[in-house]
């Protein structure tokens, strides 16, 4: 059971585990702007789908209304240690999501991400967001220049 923490609460979440993406059916699948493939991870293409935080990723894009290029969400243990995510990484729980910054402003793609998100890491080329504790972080100086932090 994946769990949803806000304001001192636990909600339980509905999330669907699939060893891989193609073992989805069309019709368990109600994300129109995004496909398994690219939620699932990018290691072994297992996947969780979190109903939740695919709801929060689809109501992000129609409110920016625009591509979203999503480089990475759910990951398996072995894959996000592979990649360096960190041991608690929300990737892990199929609640966050890195989005690409490509052909949108930075403060247009983070105001859309703050109606829907609590959990944000600013990166140079991507916005990490999650359905985690409210928090955020920037791995740079950089990355706070970029995004005016
Ligand atoms: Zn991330």
């Amino acid at each position: 059971m994946i769990y949803l923490e806000q304001r001192g609460l636990i909600y339980p979440l509905t999330s669907n585990s699939y060893t891989h993406h193609s073992k989805i059916k069309p019709n368990d699948w109600g994300w129109p702007n995004f496909s398994p493939g690219e939620i699932a991870c990018h290691g072994d293409g297992s996947i969780v789908v979190v109903r939740e935080a695919m709801n929060a990723l689809q109501d992000m894009r129609d409110m920016l209304g625009k591509p979203m290029i999503i480089t990475s969400a759910y990951r398996s243990p072995v894959y996000n240690a592979s990649c360096g995510g960190a041991p608690m990484s929300k990737h892990l729980e199929g609640v966050a999501f890195d989005i690409l910054l490509h052909r949108i402003e930075r403060g247009q793609l983070l105001a859309c991400a703050r109606d829907f998100f609590t959990g944000f890491g600013f990166y140079q080329t991507f916005l990490h967001v999650d359905l985690g504790p409210s928090r955020s972080w920037a791995p740079s100086r950089k990355a706070k220049e970029l995004w005016r932090l």
